[in-house]
């Protein structure tokens, strides 16, 4: 069977599955105008869109990505797979190659995939080292303005705690955040022993201008790496008023029970929403030459949610030197979560973590399929979620406004005129 969708304002996607229910969701103008148990009411002469029990989705929300460093693989390749190489690799290409015309092409297919595939929202961080951020905030901000409408865009600047302290690197990230960005203040923590000050600038900062904070936490196997707790103490020392998102957080499960329970209780009173990004840390931790990986390379995010933190998992890197692959397709974020994060038992406990959860720490209205929400709805052909998560769901149909998309993912070779990523 193959879905058609009628283009006409007003229809009805008939016997919908949502969750564990059976339902009607009749769609009038662009918007969900109701949801009733399948086969209960009249919609008259409503056109039909029989799905038989298959899986409607709300959109997704994508709260982690790199849309400044992706699809630069080909030129850049990470000759050893782990997270150090990666570092070095991304920063000898972004000097080398991070232009605006460059920067803008690889943000904008990967836009264009993540459309394709149903996603709403994204939060992108960009390196921020420097001049590269003179080049980037004003290249996302084009961007957020070209897809308006289709995706909601938030930008968060990304640079070690360390380059924090050279001169004049914080009044710039402050002028590009303050010009182009999201209201929204990011760095990479590290173990450095100016840490506390470190952070204390940076919540200081987002304290004066009103903004939030997102941070690239601890994402190593060593259990010494406990900058998390850092920053739950630093946010409840100071009473932080705004929205602080975390991700990765790896080295908490690799911490003794008593250190990552401690943690824990500080990230729940603090009112810290943790992302976990499984498949990039799958590809870096716990990588080394010819020996067999003993770790996922995840945070305790079951143990994160138990204790009342909010937690979400997202894209995070595509075809870059931090991992090979992804293509900004959160179903496929969804289907590798569940499998490397055991996101399963039951897996309408984690429908949240897609959608619902990461749009509340991006403070956007989260995707419902919900009587007065926008219809955007991804059809599916599974009737439950094995099926689902069996199969990649090449052949969804992404609705947005009640209309079907045309749009599929773009060709590589879109890619192909930049400079070293041609085959
Ligand atoms: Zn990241």
């Amino acid at each position: 069977m193959s879905f058609r969708l009628a283009r006409t304002p007003r229809w009805v996607a008939a016997d919908a599955r949502v969750l564990d229910a059976r339902v009607d969701i009749l769609v009038d103008d662009g918007r969900i105008a109701a949801v009733s148990p399948a086969g209960t009411a009249d919609f008259g002469e409503t056109p039909l869109l029989p799905l038989a029990g298959r899986i409607v989705l709300p959109a997704f929300v994508d709260a982690h990505t790199h849309l400044d460093k992706g699809h630069i693989w080909r030129r850049a390749a990470n000759a050893t797979g782990d997270f150090v190489t990666a570092i070095q690799t991304v920063s000898a290409d972004r000097a080398a190659n991070w232009s605006a015309e460059d920067v803008a092409a690889r943000m904008e297919f990967s836009l264009q995939c993540a459309y394709a595939r149903g996603t709403r929202a994204i939060r992108t961080h960009l390196d921020s080292l420097g001049a590269q951020a003179r080049i980037s905030f004003p290249v996302f901000a084009a961007a957020r303005e070209r897809w308006k409408g289709r995706i909601d865009l938030q930008a968060s600047p990304l640079f070690g705690v360390d380059v924090l302290f050279e001169p004049g690197q914080l009044e710039t990230v402050e002028q590009m955040v303050e010009a182009h960005g999201s209201k929204l203040l990011g760095a990479v923590t590290y173990m450095i022993p100016r840490l506390q000050e470190a952070l204390d600038s940076l919540f200081a900062l987002a304290e004066r201008r009103g903004w939030d904070l997102d941070f690239h936490v601890d994402e190593t196997a060593d259990p010494d790496a406990r900058t998390l707790g850092a920053i739950a103490d630093t946010a409840l020392a100071r009473k932080f008023a705004g929205q602080i998102l975390v991700g990765h957080c790896c080295s908490l499960a690799q911490q003794d029970e008593r250190t990552r329970e401690e943690t824990i209780d500080k990230v729940a009173r603090a009112g810290i929403a943790v992302v976990s990004l499984p498949m990039c840390n799958m590809f870096l931790q716990d990588r080394h030459a010819a020996r067999t990986p003993r770790w996922r390379g995840v945070t305790a995010l079951h143990e994160l949610k138990a204790a009342g933190v909010e937690t979400m998992i997202a894209s995070d890197n595509t075809r870059d030197p931090f991992y090979a692959y992804g293509d900004m397709d959160m179903l496929e974020v969804w289907r590798e979560g569940v499998r490397i994060l055991h996101l399963d038992y039951p897996f309408a406990d984690w429908a949240d973590a897609v959608g619902v959860a990461p749009a509340r720490a991006m403070r956007l209205d989260p995707p419902r399929l919900a009587v007065g929400e926008p219809a955007d709805m991804i059809l599916t052909q599974a009737r439950d979620f094995t099926e689902l998560f069996a199969r990649p769901q090449s052949d969804r149909v992404v609705v947005r406004n009640g209309v079907a998309l045309d749009s599929a993912p773009p060709s590589y070779n879109e890619l192909d005129h930049l400079k070293g990523l041609a085959p």
